[in-house]
């Protein structure tokens, strides 16, 4: 495997692998790799000549410093779990300084109003620092495919409407949630629940479930009271917001009409941030 923190060295790799013909297909990550990230790099590989997997954990999406400094970070069992798949990836790897080079500030994006809802009312800035981090890293790694999963599906808009705007010549590859045999959808928070709260973290996922087996009898208002009702019986559990939104616009139901929709959620489990979505159709 090969690894790489600096930004000409790893394009001058990309470039010679371009000439020879190479798909390239590019996972970009924040570390802490768990398998619904392998899913996305074996999704690559299967689909590619060349797999790139960026690890960065990227400060400017960080709305609380202390998220940021406590985010999981073990570079060494990540590279082991990458080669585990198989040794023929490149790894990125780069610091903040290498990224940003000067102030470590967020662009100014357009993200047509994708970032009005949910994630983006809750944490300010989180999707302007997502925006400039994933434009920096394509415009960088240029691939022919970049994989996003579903877990974080407002992110995912996010990047298909970037890629359209600033007219990237890549492929975004939708993947599927991958989850605990629970329920618990995989993430590197997880990783700072206690045994106890990650069984009961797995109640936002029942109230995704119940919001999709009441979708067609219920209200979204009704189904949102209910599961508001249902999550105060933890009290570990604080609800951040539970919204049932149209899935290509992110905006929340107000009358049902022949669309996509999707029901999102996002809560502390026990002080840890946990946010979960599913489709309704
Ligand atoms: P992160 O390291 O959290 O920034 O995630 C990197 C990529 O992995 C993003 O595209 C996430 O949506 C994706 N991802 C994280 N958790 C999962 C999961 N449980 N299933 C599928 N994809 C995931």
């Amino acid at each position: 495997m090969l690894i790489f923190s600096n930004i000409l060295q790893i394009q001058n790799h990309l470039t010679k692998l371009k000439s020879e013909g190479s798909i390239i297909g590019f996972v970009p990550t924040m570390g802490a790799l768990h398998d619904g990230h392998l899913s996305l790099i074996k999704k690559s590989i299967s689909e590619n000549d060349s797999t790139v997997v960026s690890i960065f954990v990227n400060p400017t999406q960080f709305d609380d410093s202390n998220d940021l400094l406590t985010y999981p970070k073990d570079i060494e069992k990540d590279i082991a779990l990458i080669k585990s798949i198989s040794e023929n990836t490149v790894l990125f790897k780069p610091d903040s300084y290498e990224i940003y080079s000067g102030e470590i500030k967020s662009d100014e994006f357009n993200l047509n109003g994708l970032d009005k809802y949910m994630e983006g009312e809750c944490r300010g800035n989180h999707f302007q620092g997502v925006a400039t981090v994933v434009n920096k890293l394509l415009s960088i790694v240029k691939p022919d495919h970049v994989y996003f999963g579903e877990k974080d599906f407002q992110q995912l808009r996010i990047i298909e409407n970037l890629v359209l705007d600033q007219k990237f010549d890549t492929k975004v590859v939708r993947c599927k949630t991958v989850r605990s045999s629970d329920g618990l959808a995989l993430s590197s928070r997880n990783k700072k629940l206690s045994f106890s709260s990650a069984k009961i973290a797995t109640n936002l996922f029942k109230a995704l479930n119940f919001a999709k087996e009441k979708f067609n009898t219920l209200d979204a208002i009704e189904i949102e009271k209910k599961v508001i009702e249902q999550l105060s019986a933890h009290s570990e559990i604080q609800l951040e917001y539970f919204a049932i939104a149209d899935e290509e616009t992110l905006e929340p139901l107000l009358i049902k009409k022949n669309k996509k929709y999707r029901a999102f959620i996002a809560a502390y489990v026990s002080g840890v941030r946990l946010i979960d979505n599913k489709k309704l159709y």
